[in-house]
C-alpha cells in the first residue's frame, strides 16, 4: 500500500507540474496577492516533508521558527515554492544531511535561503536548472524521480510576485536555493488587499 500511495503522489505531482507548466505558458497562471506570514508557511511545509526527510535521517535547522515575516504573496503558491526548494534538498542529499533555512530582511524586500549539504550543481549547470525540464544529471534522475519542472514553476511563482530566485552551489558540498519578495509592510499602505465580497453584493441570494 505505501508503494501505491506513493507511485499515486509522484503521479499526482506530475499532472499538477504538467497542468501548471502549460497555464504558465498560456499567461492563464495567476496569483492572488494577501499578507502571509512565512514562519507558518516554512512550518506547514516541514511537517508535509518529515516523512521523507525522517526516512533520511535529515534534520532542519529552521533558523525562521520564532521569527514573524510578513509577505505579500500567494500563499498557496508560497508553499508550493517552499515545498520545491526543500523537497529538493532532501532528494539531493545522502543519509544523515542538514537543511538550513534563513531569511535575510531589507527595508523593503525579504529573501529566504533554503541551504543543504547535498550532492551539490556542477558550475556549467548552474544556469540551467531553472530551464523547463532541465535535470543536472539525467543517471540521477532515475534514481531521484522528478521531471525537471519544479524550478521552472517555482521561477514563474517568484517573477509573478516581481520577486526573483537564483542558487549559488559547489558540487559535492551542497546548493543555496533563494527567493526574494516584497515585505507586506511595504505595500500595505498601498494597494488594497482583493476585498472578499458578501453574498448580498455579488447578488448570489
Ligand atoms: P526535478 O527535481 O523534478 O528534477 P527541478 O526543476 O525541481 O526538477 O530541479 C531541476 C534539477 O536541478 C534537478 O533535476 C537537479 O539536477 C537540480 N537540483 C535542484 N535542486 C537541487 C539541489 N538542492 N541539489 C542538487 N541539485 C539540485
Amino acid at each position: 500500500l505505501r508503494i501505491v500511495e506513493s507511485e499515486v503522489d509522484d503521479l499526482s505531482n506530475l499532472i499538477a507540474e504538467l497542468v501548471d507548466t502549460s497555464k504558465i505558458e498560456s499567461g492563464k497562471f495567476e496569483v492572488k496577492l494577501e499578507r502571509v506570514n512565512m514562519q507558518d508557511v516554512i512550518s506547514k511545509v516541514i511537517d508535509s516533508l518529515q516523512h521523507s526527510s525522517d526516512e533520511m535521517n535529515i534534520t532542519f535547522e529552521n533558523k525562521l521558527a520564532n521569527k514573524l515575516l510578513l509577505v505579500f504573496a500567494d500563499k498557496r503558491r508560497m508553499i508550493q515554492v517552499v515545498t520545491n526548494l526543500i523537497g529538493n534538498a532532501i532528494k539531493f542529499m545522502p543519509q544523515g544531511g542538514v537543511i538550513t533555512i534563513g531569511a535575510s530582511e531589507g527595508s523593503k524586500k525579504v529573501a529566504f535561503t533554503i541551504a543543504d549539504s547535498g550532492i551539490g550543481i556542477s558550475n556549467d549547470k548552474l544556469d540551467k536548472i531553472f530551464d523547463k525540464f532541465y535535470q543536472a544529471d539525467s543517471s540521477g534522475t532515475r534514481k531521484f524521480g522528478g521531471c525537471g519542472l519544479g524550478l521552472s514553476i517555482s521561477k514563474s511563482i517568484i517573477e509573478l510576485h516581481n520577486g526573483r530566485i537564483w542558487v549559488e552551489s559547489e558540487e559535492g558540498k551542497g546548493s543555496r536555493f533563494s527567493f526574494e519578495i516584497e515585505k507586506f509592510s511595504n505595500v500595505a499602505d498601498e494597494k488594497e488587499q482583493t476585498p472578499i465580497k458578501t453574498c448580498s453584493e455579488c447578488g448570489c441570494n
